[in-house]
């Protein structure tokens, strides 16, 4: 029979994911001849054979690829036939100019974990374990092709063993870059503030006593340090939490499997699925009435973030000391990741008692990343580790190079090109040095590796962001001011493929409107190239700015005085006997005068507001905590709501009079009602809010479509009710996927605005 030969070009996620041993093994079984290699667009193969063999071979390709590969595309074109023999492996091209996705880090697979805890394996007991299927990818990676010499792994020079596994097709280690062994490969290191070094079996040993002893240990892992203690020992975590300055804020847990998981935690299927996922994500699960985990790992919290071992030193220290472990980022508060041995003695030296170091270097800083499952859809709160840096498809191929440089806080960047929308890893609160240090550095990873100089830049329309004088430095030909808001809406419609108009309802902290108050509870009638504020919540005075948002009490007091007047002070209200007389006068003269009080329509505000006002929280440790202990008091059962209304003027947005709500609250705190039961009634009522809002947007415009974003929706109350009532009105909802609702979902948003308005 006639041969026929074929050159396929194929683009995804195909490097580092044993994805040429599994093209040579295909093209063997098939009886195929000719060679694959990685180039710097992807994977190119030139098969050669019967045109049945060739058709079989081609069409197992995408089914069959390894579980780690994503195949975006297959370009085949016909050549002429060469008559090669067999089927080679050749060395990889690179291309300077072309770019291709790359892998983020993957757990450790059954495979490799099983051999860790196999004392007949050469790899028993050795922390770096890995192979083409699992291990360390992006943190380690400087350069593409991904190859050895483009990582740091480069400075450990195979053993003979290893470089014979690295050179057999047929080995589960072919071509694994970071491939290791305890001859060869990364050591472990244990350092206390008094004692000798110890080193590998012996720093494991010393780090696991620690622990076992209720101390605090940073260890390096896979894309910073990250501090443990027991998370069984009240006192361990207490100490860790004074030493880190992070109060109130929940810590995550990790536990040795999902059994132990299930003891602490209620866990769905989809659960399940997301925690013993390739990315191994903390997974917010709610707590079992008594869980053996100490009260200050989550304290006011009904839920956990629980993680599972992902790499095998998680799973070493995990085995040994048979304890679940705090496992928290090693810094300190608002501080980006610790990544240097050294950076890390330094920056964590009050902090540990003991640190567990190796010589893998990490190029790429990550945090865990921070998902939940609601009503049955994945909310991501923190995207890092195993999800950046795979892209956002765009429903278009970009005609320009976008930079869009995110928000303030939790913030991402996004660069746009082709048909991809890069956004980076969680970088954290711009406010920091450091965080902007991390900023720059990772900006210009993204950039060298996906081959991208930006010709239009984006950024937030705030005046005093951080990352917006960054980008007006940048003095880039085009600049585009995208309004926070608009940026919430169109990320959320771009992530669901939506160009049309939607109804946009962004609920969130914080955001600059474009009259120059603060906005945050916005109905936004959007597209990607622009919006009318069809309606919002009702504003009131924040007394102080900025400052009002670590201190509940004022919100709460702002909204009595626009409520009431002056006649508040006589409410009789519990409130208001936890004020201090001197600071209530000058709050209720900013909010007279309007003095350093700017207005906002903020729907986090609004709930703090709330949270204060009935007792649960007057001042805040962390972003969100009164409006996450209001979540967590109200009582499910409870089918109660508050009036509320529109205030109308023609021209103008309609505005929400959040009057009602307010007055319905103050009535039943007279009346005593418990806070569960106003908690459970407010948050009904800002969902029927929502969709009624909604519901009189689609009645003038014929729109009915709804984009859910901002970080409000991290509610999960809130969240769930608001699907499903709006699903029962029969709107078509776009929620995130891959990116936050949280500001850290921006930076798409700004990016496809920018190019919508400068293409
Ligand atoms: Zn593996
Ligand atoms: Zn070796
Ligand atoms: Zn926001």
């Amino acid at each position: 029979m006639a041969r026929e030969r074929i050159r396929l070009l194929i683009k995804g996620v195909v490097q580092g994911v044993g994805f040429r041993p599994f093209v040579y093994q295909l093209a063997q079984r098939h009886d195929v001849a000719g060679f694959v290699l990685n180039t710097g667009e992807g994977v190119v193969v030139e098969a050669e054979g019967e045109l049945k063999d060739l058709e079989r071979f081609r069409h197992a390709l995408k089914p069959e690829a390894p579980p780690r590969a994503v195949i975006e595309s297959i370009s085949p074109r016909i050549m002429h036939v060469q008559g090669d023999a067999g089927f080679v492996i050749q060395p990889s091209l690179a291309q300077p100019d072309e770019f291709q996705l790359v892998s983020p880090d993957i757990a450790t697979c059954d495979d490799c974990a099983a051999e860790v805890f196999d004392p007949a394996d050469r790899r028993w007991r050795y922390p770096f374990t890995n192979c083409t299927n699992c291990g360390p990818r992006f943190t380690i990676i400087e350069d593409m092709p991904y190859d050895r010499p483009q990582t740091t792994m480069k400075k450990f020079e195979m053993c003979a063993d290893c470089k014979a596994e690295y050179d057999n097709p047929n080995n589960r280690r072919f071509h694994a870059q970071p491939n290791a062994c305890p001859v060869c490969g990364p050591k472990l290191t244990f350092v206390a503030k008094s004692g000798e070094p110890r080193v590998k079996e012996e720093a494991l040993a010393a780090a696991v006593e620690m622990l076992q002893a209720g101390k605090i240990v940073a260890l390096k892992g896979l894309g910073g340090f990250q501090l443990a203690c027991d998370a069984s020992n009240d006192a361990a975590v207490k100490r860790l939490r004074e030493r880190k300055h992070r109060y109130g804020k929940p810590l995550a847990v990790m536990t040795e499997t999902i059994e132990d998981a299930a003891e602490i935690c209620f866990i769905n299927d989809a659960e399940r699925d997301l925690l013993s996922s390739a990315e191994r994500p903390i997974v917010l699960l709610r707590r079992r009435p008594k869980d053996a985990v100490a009260p200050s790992v989550a304290p006011g919290n009904n839920y956990i973030g629980i993680m599972l071992p992902y790499t095998p030193l998680h799973h070493l220290l995990l085995r040994d000391t048979g304890l679940p472990l705090v496992m928290t980022s090693g810094n300190l508060s608002e501080e980006p990741i610790a990544a240097e041995n050294a950076e890390g003695l330094r920056r964590l030296d009050h902090v540990a008692d003991g640190w567990l170091l190796h010589d893998r270097d990490i190029y790429s800083r990550y945090d865990d990343p921070v998902l939940r499952i609601v009503a049955g859809h994945r909310v991501m709160i923190r995207r890092a580790r195993g999800y950046a840096p795979y892209p956002v498809h765009l429903p278009f191929k970009a005609k320009k190079a976008v930079l869009a440089v995110g928000g303030e806080l939790k913030s991402t960047f996004c660069l746009l090109k082709e048909g991809y929308g890069f956004v980076s890893q969680h970088i954290g609160d711009m406010e920091n040095v450091e965080t902007f240090e991390h900023f720059e550095r990772t900006l210009e990873l993204y950039k060298r590796l996906f081959r991208i100089s930006p010709e239009v830049v984006a950024c937030d329309m705030h005046p005093e962001y951080f990352s917006s004088k960054f980008a007006r430095d940048l003095k880039a030909p085009i600049l585009v001011e995208v309004q926070h808001h608009h940026a919430h809406v169109v990320s959320c419609a771009v992530e669901n493929g939506w160009r049309d108009q939607v109804i946009g309802v962004a609920f969130d902290g914080t955001g600059y409107g474009t009259d120059g108050t603060i906005w945050g509870g916005e109905f936004l009638l959007a597209d990607w190239a622009g919006f009318d504020r069809v309606a919002h919540l009702k504003q009131v005075r924040l007394p102080g700015g900025e400052a009002a948002v670590e201190k509940p009490y004022r919100t709460a007091l702002a909204y009595l005085i626009s409520v009431y007047g002056d006649a508040y002070a006589d409410l009789g209200l519990d409130f208001l006997s936890r004020l201090d007389p001197v600071e209530t006068e000058i709050l209720e003269r900013q909010v007279a005068t309007g003095l350093l009080s700017p207005f906002t329509s903020s729907a986090g505000r609004f709930f703090d507001a709330v949270s204060s006002l009935i007792g649960v929280r007057d001042t805040i440790e962390f972003e969100g905590q009164a409006a996450i202990e209001l979540e967590m008091q109200s009582d499910e059962a409870e089918h109660g709501r508050y009036e509320y209304g529109y205030l109308t003027a023609s021209g103008q947005p309609s505005v929400i009079d959040t009057d009602p709500v307010i007055k319905g609250i103050v009535n039943d705190l007279l009346n005593c009602l418990p806070v569960a039961v106003i908690g459970a009634k407010f948050h009904a009522t800002v969902a029927d809010i929502i969709v009624a809002t909604c519901g009189r947007v689609r009645a003038e415009t014929g729109v009915r479509t709804v984009a859910l974003s901002g970080g409000v929706f991290q509610n999960a109350t809130l969240y769930a009710r608001v699907i499903k009532d709006l699903r029962k009105q029969e709107f078509r909802l776009l929620l995130h996927k891959e990116l936050p609702v949280n500001d850290g979902g921006i930076s798409l948003g700004q990016a496809v605005v920018a190019h919508t308005l400068a293409t």
